[in-house]
């Protein structure tokens, strides 16, 4: 067990940190964020900051040695430098990873546990795409393989003629069939050092452009009949990564059951219902989890919860957000409302 008092290092400095480093400073933890970017809205909130490169070996070796534990908030971290960390321990361990930075990698590793990713094909060329819509049709979309999220490195292809115009990026690429979905939810669960795994409730999400707009609990009845069978496989996940903390998979309900979307290893937006709507929030299960404290109880508090998003300029009224007692407000201090950022969140509970 890692004692209060000791410092988490946490990889990546966006909101997910600053809401983790929050939690960590509840139990007593103090927490050092490593981000490449001058601006961390994590370190903001924290005691120590290494502003440096990914792939800085001096810098990722001087971190390790503040640290009695080091955790990341952002999957897209490079793994090859993370050696450099030492004998410090990296939880959840990288091959989680390496498993969900890579959509062919992580969708081959869904169907060696008997998981159902949405139909696809690798596309390295003009020809590879001809042949991914002959074989899959269209609507699909084509997303690159790595670096992508919150929908950004994708494109919609309608017909085989898009797929003719587009000037195709110098990456590894994926073409997916458009999943023809009855909603979108995602199993949130976390997994401690002795094996213990704990489901919160599943949310049902819905995304404009790509970007979590809401996720409201309790899901509809047609996506709670689905559940089951995700947490079965979510489960199987965590244990063949030997995964350490909160761990989220996105699915596509679907007639034929639950599809998998994406493997998230990291705390998620569609579980920031759980700091007010479940007895121990992802966040500090999460940083249970990593230090080695035994798990908290996820049950829901509420009759139900409802998280919205707010996302980048949109006006919004906050006055009037928080003259509604049944809303909690997170504002994530972040300067520029670009169109698209996440600005912060309003979940709202319902008692009764
Ligand atoms: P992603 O970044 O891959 O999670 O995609 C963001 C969002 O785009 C998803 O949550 C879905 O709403 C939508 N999307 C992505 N891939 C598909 C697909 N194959 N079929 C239908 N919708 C998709």
């Amino acid at each position: 067990m890692i004692p209060p008092g000791e410092t988490i290092g946490i990889l990546g400095g966006g909101q997910l940190g600053r809401m983790m480093a929050m939690a960590a400073a509840q139990l007593g933890y103090r927490c050092h964020i490593y981000a490449p970017e001058a601006v961390s809205i994590a370190a903001e909130v924290c005691g120590g900051f290494t502003c440096a490169a990914w792939d800085d070996a001096e810098a990722l070796a001087r971190f390790a040695t503040d640290c009695a534990v080091i955790t990341y908030e952002f999957e897209n971290v490079p793994v090859a430098p993370l050696v450099h960390l030492g004998q410090v321990r990296l939880l959840p361990n990288p091959s989680a990873l390496e498993t969900a930075q890579d959509r062919i990698t992580e969708k081959q590793f869904i169907e060696s546990l008997e998981g159902t990713p949405a139909p696809y094909a690798e596309v390295n060329s003009p020809a590879d795409l001809a042949a991914a819509i002959a074989h899959i049709g269209t609507p699909g979309i084509l997303k690159t393989r790595r670096d992508g999220y919150d929908g950004k490195g994708q494109w919609r292809i309608m017909s085989p003629a898009d797929a003719k115009n587009l000037d195709l990026p110098d990456k590894p690429l994926v073409y997916e069939g458009f999943v023809d979905f009855i909603a979108e939810f995602s199993v949130l669960l976390c997994r401690g050092q002795d094996g213990d795994v704990r489901f919160w409730d599943s949310p049902v999400n819905v995304h404009k452009g790509g970007i979590l707009a809401r996720s409201t609990i309790p899901a509809p009845a047609e996506v709670l009949e689905q559940v089951e069978a995700a947490r079965v496989l979510a489960r199987k996940v965590a244990d063949a990564l030997d995964y350490v903390g909160v761990l989220t998979l996105e699915f596509f309900a679907t007639a034929d059951g639950p599809l998998v979307n994406e493997i998230a290893p990291r705390v998620h937006n569609s579980g920031h219902w759980t700091i007010e709507g479940a007895i121990t929030s992802q966040f500090e299960n999460h940083v249970r989890a990593i230090c080695g404290l035994p798990l908290g109880d996820t049950a829901l508090i509420a009759h139900g919860v409802e998280m919205r998003n707010v996302i980048g300029d949109a006006a919004e009224n906050w006055e009037q957000i928080l003259s509604d007692p049944a809303n909690h407000l997170h504002l994530y201090g972040k300067a520029a409302a670009r169109p698209g950022r996440k600005m912060g969140h309003v979940t709202r509970l319902i008692l009764k």
